[in-house]
């Protein structure tokens, strides 16, 4: 009886568990394995850990894929020392998802057109996904639309179950969603059914005082303001657009 008669079945037992590098290497790691004498159980463990490696960088691969982050914007390429009073710590902290994610706690990031905050909040959400978490970045007025369509089609449950597999959800332009009863009404059940148990990250150009302007009333204003902020980090940029100051060719500072 050869060894190949109780190999022979191996590549197929492989494939019906799932195991791809484990039946890409069984191959080559035990003849190495017999070579240098490491015996079996040394083998099989490293087989193991090349699968369990694998694994997490295609399901890496995957939450980057589903995320829609914008292209080429991480906290690598974020210019720190153009917003020195932006902390640095914070927002690297933030990007590891730790605490905040677990709580369903939010990130609001304020602040007027072309500071970075579209740029910060995809940085985090970048951060988010290698630290193992799922996200989705969507402009707010997108993600309205399909809760909108959704509703129309009386799935809108079925869309919030759904989103709902996303640890963080990234409303970029919160405030230019239309102030129109169906727009911000499904926007606000969006927010309700996520308080306290999944995150969102959103950017404004709009400070809480002008909600008015976004939600149809000013008690609905003060509701989403109410459920947003519980336990929230506020991120406040107040700087001269970096759009502006590139195309004047002085890129400048100032943040709180
Ligand atoms: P906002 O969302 O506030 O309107 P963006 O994030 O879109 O601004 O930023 C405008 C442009 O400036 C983007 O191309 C962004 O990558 C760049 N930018 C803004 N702030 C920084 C920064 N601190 N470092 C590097 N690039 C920046
Ligand atoms: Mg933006």
């Amino acid at each position: 009886m050869t060894i190949q008669k109780y190999t022979a079945s191996l590549p197929l037992l492989l494939k019906e568990l799932a195991l791809p590098t484990f039946g890409r290497l069984w191959d080559g790691l035990c003849r190495e394995s017999d070579t240098h004498g490491w015996g079996s159980g040394r083998c099989l463990a490293a087989l193991c850990e090349h699968e369990v490696a694998e694994r997490s960088q295609r399901r890496m691969a995957r939450y980057l894929r589903e995320a829609q982050l914008p292209k080429g914007k991480s906290l690598a390429t974020f210019d720190f020392g153009l917003l020195p009073s932006l902390n640095k710590t914070h927002i690297h902290a933030l990007a590891t998802g730790d605490i905040w994610l677990d709580k369903g706690a939010n990130v609001l990031i304020f602040g007027p057109p072309g500071v970075g905050k579209t740029h910060l909040a995809t940085a985090i959400g970048h951060g988010l996904v290698e630290n193992g978490h799922r996200v989705l970045f969507s402009r707010t007025t997108d993600l309205v639309q399909k809760l909108q369509a959704a509703k129309r089609d009386l799935i809108l449950p079925a869309l919030l179950a759904k989103l709902d597999k996303y640890d963080c959800l990234i409303l970029d332009d919160f405030g230019y969603v239309k102030k129109d009863q169906d727009e911000t009404s499904v926007l606000f059940e969006l927010i309700s059914e996520r308080a306290e148990r999944k995150s969102i990250l959103l950017t404004c150009n709009q400070a809480f005082s002008e909600w008015e302007t976004i939600f149809v009333d000013k008690m609905m204003a003060a509701a989403a303001v109410d459920r947003l902020v519980y336990g929230a980090a506020i991120i406040s940029i107040n700087a001269e657009s970096f759009r502006r100051k590139v195309s004047l060719g002085t890129p400048g500072q100032s943040c709180s």
